[in-house]
């Protein structure tokens, strides 16, 4: 196979950004005529497997292990470096989790192979993927196409590809083993990073109504309260909003907070930070209220009014329940 996709499991299921990197997997393969597999591992890897078999891709693979059954780095980053050796794609994607931040690297520096990280989006030259990431704090974006073949291990961020877009079809499910033994498991995980709390699951709101700084002060909290339940919305909001104590933290969004992809994201005095921007980029309408005409979130807005969100917050509102 030329790309091997590397699945995540969260509670018996596709991890979302594991959806995510199949569909890049699948838009790359398509357009660059390779072949596509997919890597099923842990406690989960046939119910994961039974899953993939649903996408359309060439294979799927399940690898069960006492040592890969649940999670370490060591064990997860010595599998993945044997089943890539022994499989010897040319891409192996990821999704961008805190997981695959702790053990990618490990495969990385086993296979002396370089990780392309937090990638965000590809395009072609000379008949090959290129591969985009934002650097310096997002203010460049680098190209990288590897050019001494394969395997690069590249993992894309939350939304550069929208699992909206997967194809269904139907693969080959085979297993594949490795040889591990308990003295190379050295670590010991803690709990997986809660990225969402206190019972508001954001990540499944179809509409929300986001507050950042641009409120002023914990007091005006309720104007933007008031106008998500004219609409039946969750309220979420960007760092300062929590770091300031004004909301609890499960309601940030952004790179330190929960990723989310509603069908409306409506930001309230958000300047559009690329930290905040990551959590909410793979909304489906954005609209932004900004007093600031070139407040960077406005190049992501669908829609956009520029004006002073304590002025229009109440109008909307009024607006709305009537
Ligand atoms: C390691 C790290 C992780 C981070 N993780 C996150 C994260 O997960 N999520 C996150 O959000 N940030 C995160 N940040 C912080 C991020 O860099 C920004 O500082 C933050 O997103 C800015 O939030 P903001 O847009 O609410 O505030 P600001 O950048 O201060 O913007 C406020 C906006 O409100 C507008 N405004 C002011 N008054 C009004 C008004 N009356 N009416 C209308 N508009 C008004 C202003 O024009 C401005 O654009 C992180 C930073 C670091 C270093």
């Amino acid at each position: 196979m030329d790309i091997l996709v590397v699945l995540e499991d969260k509670n018996g299921n596709i991890h979302r950004m594991s959806q995510e990197a199949i569909t890049g997997a699948q838009q790359i393969g398509s357009e660059f005529s390779l072949s596509i597999g997919i890597l099923a591992m842990g406690v989960n890897a046939n119910a994961l497997a039974e899953q993939a078999a649903q996408f359309d891709v060439e294979d799927v693979l399940t690898l069960e292990n006492e040592h890969v059954s649940n999670y370490t780095a060591d064990g997860y980053g010595a599998a993945v470096a044997q089943v890539v050796t022994n499989e010897n794609p040319t891409y192996v994607f990821f999704g961008h989790s805190y997981q695959v931040r702790d053990y990618v690297p490990r495969v990385s520096a086993k296979l002396k192979r370089p990780f392309l990280n937090d990638v965000v989006s590809y395009s072609a030259e000379g008949g090959k993927p290129v591969f985009s990431k934002q650097v310096l704090n997002a203010k460049l974006v680098a190209e990288l196409q590897p050019s001494n073949g394969g395997p690069i291990l590249i993992s894309f961020q939350s939304a550069a590809f929208s699992s909206d877009n997967i194809q269904n079809g139907s693969a080959n499910v085979r297993s594949v083993s490795v040889d591990l033994d308990s003295s190379a498991i050295k670590t010991i995980p803690e709990d997986p990073f809660q990225e969402e709390a206190g019972g508001v699951d954001l990540s499944s709101a179809e509409l929300i109504v986001s507050v950042g700084r641009g409120i002023g002060k914990e007091e005006n909290i309720p104007l933007a309260q008031e106008l998500a339940k004219a609409i039946g919305a969750e309220i979420a909001s960007s760092r300062p909003v929590v770091d300031s104590g004004w909301l609890p933290s499960h309601h940030q969004v952004g790179s330190s907070g929960q990723t989310v992809a509603p069908k409306l994201y409506l930001a309230l005095g958000i300047s559009g930070a690329i930290q905040h921007v990551v959590g909410m980029k793979g909304s489906k309408n954005i609209v932004v209220i900004n007093k600031d005409p070139d407040a960077p979130l406005f190049e992501l807005a669908d829609y956009g009014i520029v004006g002073d969100v304590l002025e229009i917050i109440p109008k909307l509102t009024e607006a709305l329940q009537a």
